[in-house]
């Protein structure tokens, strides 16, 4: 018993706010979890009496018209969707969805089950029984359902099927189940939970290939952070280690793939954000080549991971200089591996155009990878509360008037 309830624990999944990270700094708090006489979790009365999720609106019709993204707060399993329903029902009792309108409820591995609700008609871009990662496009907001206008009801069920507060505070039970919950009427942070060092299935030599895919025995799908960029919308991931004995540049190609996986260079398996060498992320490309200059005997972790779900076979690569200081020839040895090298003569040099653009670019280093947007040096996915110098109460004033509820 010790065991299971330790597991459980273990495996307790913590959210990331459920909003896409262009559309992130639209959403702002309208209605927390009642817990009771109409009290919030801040023991505030950002709520309404009975009401069972987080509400956060974004923008009135307008911006529903733009389009805000919404993205599942963890990885799971869809287990429910409806679509179809009316979206831009502003009297709060359309219908539909059991109220819901046009929602998305994900089951996740610790039991719980989170609900993306009052979608966008026609939006909801998910299935039943698919697997989505952490930051998965789920849909768009809008006002289906029982609504008075346009935002997304965020909803956290036990495995008991009772309704949770995500948000810890004076009159709410800890924990939070947020990632970083964030201020009192602010939002809580665009990361996803990093679930821990990647797992090593294989250790790729110089002149070798592995020919696998991202999701075979072994592959996991708890991560999205490298240090390239955070990819919210990640895919199940596989991950090798690689070591040469001498200082020699390296060569990576990732070929042969069905669809779009990336390469990324680690100096470690810890696969927390830290420690990225280099990356090749282009979008809809049917290869990834990318050269560093590595150390003796340090062994780095290449990661093979999908773009938003994708799974591929691939083939993997490595290609040494190995005429650097080889401190021990073998008979015979004309100067280290002499693998012919593989790539075109094409290779493409610097990103193609149409590359995805990383949410944020962190501690990469200069490699033929990855020179893209961002640098301003601040820890991947942290964002400025809305509630800073107070924006955030001007804001919640403004919408305390009219917010959107259910
Ligand atoms: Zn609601």
């Amino acid at each position: 018993m010790a065991l299971i309830l330790l597991a459980a624990l273990a495996m307790a999944q913590e959210y990331r706010f459920p909003a896409g990270d262009a559309h992130y700094g639209a959403f702002y708090p309208t209605a927390y979890k009642d817990h009771g006489g109409s009290t919030d979790w801040g023991c505030g009365g950002i709520t309404y009496s009975g009401h069972n999720g987080s509400d956060f609106g974004f923008g009135s019709w307008s911006g529903m018209d733009e389009g805000r993204e919404i993205v599942a707060a963890a990885e799971g399993t869809v287990v429910a969707v409806n679509d179809g329903e009316y979206d831009r029902c502003s009297t709060g009792d359309c219908g539909g969805g059991g109220g819901f309108g046009n929602y998305v409820k994900i089951a996740h591995a610790d039991g719980r089950s989170t609900y993306y609700a009052h979608l966008k008609q026609w939006t909801v871009a998910v299935a039943v029984g698919q697997y989505v990662g952490c930051g998965t496009h789920l849909g768009y907001g809008g006002s289906s359902g029982n609504s008075t206008g346009p935002h997304v009801h965020f909803e956290v069920r036990e495995s008991s099927g009772s309704a949770s507060d995500p948000f810890d505070g004076s009159c709410s039970a800890p924990p939070t189940y947020w990632l970083d919950q964030g201020a009192y009427g602010g939002l809580p942070g665009g990361s996803c939970q990093n679930a821990g060092p990647c797992t090593v299935v294989a250790t790729l030599s110089c002149g070798q290939t592995i020919s696998s895919a991202n999701n075979t025995g072994g592959a996991t799908q708890s991560h999205s952070l490298y240090g390239c960029g955070e990819w919210p919308t990640s895919g199940p991931e596989i991950a090798y280690s690689f070591s040469t004995p001498i200082d020699e540049p390296v060569t990576l190609g990732l070929t042969g793939m069905g669809g779009d996986i990336d390469l990324f260079v680690l100096g470690s398996a810890a696969c927390d954000g830290s420690g990225a060498i280099t990356c090749s992320t282009n979008s809809e490309a049917s290869e990834e080549w990318l050269a560093f200059n590595a150390t003796a005997n340090v062994t780095y972790t290449l990661v093979v991971d999908g773009y938003d779900g994708i799974a591929s076979g691939f083939n993997l690569s490595a290609s040494c200089v190995g005429t650097v200081g080889d401190p021990d020839p073998e008979p015979g040895d004309s100067g280290g591996e002499s693998v012919p090298d593989p790539r075109p003569t094409t290779a493409p040099s610097s990103p193609v155009p149409g590359r995805r653009t990383p949410f944020a670019e962190v501690g990469c280093g200069a490699g033929a990878g990855d020179s893209g947007a961002g640098g301003d040096g601040g820890a991947p996915g942290t964002r400025v509360p809305l509630d800073e110098v107070g924006a955030g109460l001007l804001l919640l004033a403004l919408w305390r008037r009219s917010r959107p509820r259910t």
